[in-house]
């Protein structure tokens, strides 16, 4: 045995080899080691191996699928070597015979499809990265709903697809250069390298062609060699891990990078898309917005947040979709409440395509249908727009089916196919009479003895069953002379003579004995016969099905996207191919939820118009303190834009955009430690990547850029920054900054506008207004913001006192160092008495000081002028 599972590890070298013996699993050396400690099980001893003991642990089979889970997320593969033959079959092959095993299945995190295994309301993809020359090509499956796409795409677009879709597992060929090593590493994927023959695009098209059965892949589009060699690779690697049993699979879809809004790896996680920062789905944007009511919709609602249209033809499409939801509000909620009872369609389709299904997902299958059909009776005749007229068109069209499985199945039937029933009662005579003889056997034997009674005469008869003779008839001595000559003869077979009986059989008992014996066994092989069909039956409908469960999931998402319209009061935003940027009272839908929960306060909504369409300016330059409100304002408008271009309404009162071609969103100077680069490093390379690629419909959020490094550095980097994506990208944006120096850039760049978030200082504190206002903000309180998180009085003082010199040094042109010389040092500063009043600069003197007229436009003069006057 030991020789066999040596032989059979040596194969998956790089996975847990699940060796079943009987009940178990076992795992035996390193494998055992490794499992024990992942799983926190006993690690035991079995054997000797060249005279070591054998380290062996081992989990039940009945609970197999928990223990697989937890490997899968602590990064383990599993081989999964079942045994193949009975082991009573094994010793007639030979009395030393081992029992064949084989390993059936891989367990990947790509290749999963138990529900225990997945998450409902989110897709597990598997992708593949190819190359063929200087073309790269990505290709991704979810096996567990069937979905496959390709798409070819340039060297630097792969980290930013591959956030997108974030794929449970990359296959990738052992050519893989050591930058796309880093790309993956810094997205926490561990590619699984295949050899270069996976890749090999003239074999890769013969292995998609088969699993389509079609003779050119032409029939789905044109592909790319690099894209067929992506396509080919996936599907080798299925046939790998699943042991030639391929999932279903939609014919695959070629996916263009030009027709989705472009987000990269490191905006998706600044704008907490569908992952909060601290990594949860709890806090993002996917989070506040989902309100579908079926996993299939939250689904397709995640691929719509993760890859938002850029065309207006969709867009409008999905717009008005979900505008009819809110206008017909009472079909919406019809609509939802049975969407909330439709099971998850696609999952249990894949599972018995892939032959890992149960009775219980040809349920899910007939009840899907059922209320897919209810929903398109509903429906008909109601005047609906274009996107929910080819949905509903793809509800219905299942009668002989959904009759079919309604005929056959119980109402509730069980997981697995293995025990049987599942089929109803009256669907299949064969079936039926089996049961009715392994439930029944006592009650058929006590009508064929009154058959029997009438049909001899002889009251008294009786059947009876023994060990030795199984069924037989007996009757008394006296009576039997009757039943041992003819015609009576012909039908009673003579058994045995005892000293007061006489036993007798049938053919008819004896075949009747045979079933009853038989009946369990039997009852249980109809049901499978009968599954099997029936699963052929649904697998047959495939591709129609899918289709009807994609069309349920567009009905959830237009109903769900009008519900929480309706809900927070949001607008259906104008979206079209000029270069506005207008929103107006627009709101941060996930900051705004969280105040909300507190009870802290409504979130003030804030405009925002950019471009030449907004009053003016292509660029907002944001000044304020911290804590006011910037990197909410920034986001906030970030996220409408986005939203708008799912083809949701947007959290705002009204809103304008103009076709955004992508987004980027930077802060400055985050914590990336962890990825071994310094921050600053991070924040310029990522900065890079915005002046490189974006174009003049990008929209660009920059929040402190150029923080991570010395002031100068900082601040001549940020007016640099700001300059070309001004003059050379031409991008609508909105930068924070804290570098106040940057608001010149107002008076020389036409298109940039100095913008400033609220706040009001009283009795030396600040309170927080959150309004963006036109102009500049005329200091950062720092010190006040230190005051309010708590720093300690008098180190609130000293700085106070530093920051004075240093602004009244500044005044004077005098050296900042000279100044500081000159303060005294903290100790004495706090103990000496605190200055009155009269001694500081009032705040109106200290604005004023700060004024240099030469650099105000006269609009800005006269503002400073009206402030001014408001602090008297
Ligand atoms: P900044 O970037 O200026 O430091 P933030 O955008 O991080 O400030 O906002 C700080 C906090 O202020 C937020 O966590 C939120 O609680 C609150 N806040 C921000 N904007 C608003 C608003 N428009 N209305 C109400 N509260 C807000």
């Amino acid at each position: 045995m030991m020789a066999q599972y040596l032989e059979i590890k040596a194969q998956y070298p790089d996975a847990l080899l699940f060796y079943r013996m009987g009940d178990f699993y076992e795992m035996f050396f390193d494998d055992a080691a490794a499992a024990a400690a992942a799983l926190d099980i006993a690690l035991t001893k079995r054997g000797k191996h060249d005279g070591d003991d054998i380290p062996m642990c081992g989990v039940p089979v009945h609970s197999a699928e928990g223990y697989l889970l937890t490997l899968i997320r602590k990064g383990f593969r599993v081989a999964v070597c079942e045994q193949m033959e009975s082991p009573a079959e094994a010793k007639k092959r030979g009395s030393k015979s081992v029992v064949k095993r084989d390993v059936v299945r891989l367990v990947t995190p790509g290749t999963l499809t138990e529900e225990s295994l997945l998450e409902a309301r989110r897709h597990n993809y598997l992708a593949a990265l190819a190359r063929v020359r200087d073309d790269w090509a990505l290709s991704w499956a979810d096996i567990s709903t069937g979905m496959f796409h390709v798409m070819p795409l340039s060297r630097p677009r792969i980290g930013a697809e591959l956030a997108r879709l974030a794929p449970s597992e990359i296959l990738v060929s052992d050519t893989v250069d050591e930058e796309m090593r880093e790309v993956f590493a810094d997205l926490g994927l561990l590619p699984t390298v295949l050899s270069r023959g996976s890749f090999d695009s003239t074999s890769a098209e013969a292995r998609v062609c088969g699993l389509f059965s079609v003779q050119t892949l032409e029939a789905f589009g044109r592909f790319e060699r690099a894209e067929v060699a992506a396509m080919g690779a996936l599907v080798d690697y299925l046939d790998i891990t699943q042991k030639g049993r391929l999932p279903i699979l939609h014919p695959p879809r070629q996916d263009q990078v030009s027709r989705l809004l472009q987000i990269d790896a490191a905006t998706r996680r600044n704008l907490e898309l569908t992952h909060s920062l601290q990594g949860g789905r709890s806090g993002s944007l996917l989070s506040v917005i989902d309100r579908t009511v079926t996993a299939a919709g939250a689904r397709l609602l995640e691929r719509r947040v993760s890859a938002p249209s850029r065309e207006l033809a969709v867009i409008g499409a999905r717009q008005e979709a979900v505008t009819w939801c809110l206008e017909n509000q009472e079909q919406a909620l019809f609509l939802r409440d049975a969407l909330k009872r439709v099971p998850d369609l696609d999952r249990g389709l894949s599972r018995l395509g892939l032959d890992r299904g149960g009775p219980r997902d040809l349920a899910a299958v007939r009840n899907a249908l059922e209320q897919a059909e209810t929903l398109a009776r509903q429906l008909d005749g109601l005047e609906l727009p274009e996107q929910l007229t080819e949905a509903r068109d793809d509800l219905g069209g299942h009668d002989a089916l959904i009759a079919l499985l309604d005929d056959a199945l119980i109402a509730e039937p069980p997981l697995l196919a293995r025990d049987g029933e599942f089929i109803a009662a009256g669907y299949d005579a064969e079936l039926d009479e089996a049961r009715t003889l392994r439930d029944e056997g006592r009650g058929v034997i006590a009508r064929m003895q009154a058959d029997y009674a009438a049909q001899t005469g002889v009251s008294s008869l009786k059947i009876k069953h023994n060990n030795v003779l199984g069924y037989f008839i007996e009757t008394t001595a006296t009576h039997a002379e009757k039943m041992l000559s003819p015609p009576l003869s012909d039908t009673f077979i003579h058994r045995q003579t005892t000293a007061n009986q006489v036993r007798f059989t049938t053919v008819e008992l004896s075949e009747l004995e045979t079933k009853i014996l038989n009946a369990g066994g039997r009852a249980i092989e109809i049901e499978k016969r009968l599954y099997d069909s029936l699963k052929g039956a649904v697998l047959d409908r495939g591709a129609e099905i899918a289709q009807t469960g994609l069309a349920l999931a567009e009905f959830d998402l237009a109903a769900g996207l009008a519900d929480l319209a309706a809900d927070l009061d949001w607008c259906r935003p104008v979206v079209d191919d000029n270069r506005a940027f207008a929103i107006e009272g627009g709101r941060h839908p996930v900051v705004e939820r969280a105040l909300t929960a507190q009870g802290a306060g409504p979130f003030i909504a804030n405009d925002c118009a950019l471009g030449p369409e907004g009053d003016g300016a292509a660029v907002q330059l944001l000044t304020g303190p911290n804590m006011a409100g910037k990197s909410t304002y920034l986001r906030q408008n970030a996220l409408i834009a986005l939203l708008a271009q799912i083809g949701a309404y947007v959290p705002a009162r009204s809103a304008h955009i103009g076709l955004v071609s992508q987004i980027f969103s930077r802060v400055g100077a985050s914590d990336d430690l962890a990825r071994g680069r310094s921050t600053f490093m991070v924040e310029m390379v990522e900065t890079a990547a915005i002046l490189n690629q974006a174009d003049d419909r990008a929209l660009v959020i920059l929040d402190e850029i150029g923080r991570g490094t010395a002031t100068y550095d900082g601040l001549s980097i940020a007016w640099a920054t700001l300059e070309h994506l001004h003059e050379v990208n031409r991008v609508r944006g909105l930068f924070a900054t804290h570098y106040h120096e940057l608001t010149v850039l107002a008076g020389k760049l036409p298109g940039v506008r100095n913008a400033t978030v609220a706040v009001k200082e009283f009795e030396g504190e600040v309170i927080f207004l959150h309004e963006v206002r036109d102009g500049a903000a005329d200091r950062s309180y720092g010190v006040q913001v230190a005051q309010l998180a708590g720093l300690p009085p008098a180190v609130i003082k000293r700085a106070r006192d530093v920051l004075n010199q240093l602004e009244k040094g500044e005044r004077e042109k005098a050296a900042p160092k000279a100044l500081i010389d000159d303060l005294p040092l903290f100790s004495v500063a706090a103990q000496s008495p605190a200055p009155s009043a009269s001694q500081d600069p009032s705040e109106v003197e200290t604005r004023l000081s700060a004024l240099s007229p030469d650099e105000m436009s006269p609009r800005e003069a006269l503002q400073a002028l009206y402030d001014l006057k408001e602090l008297l």
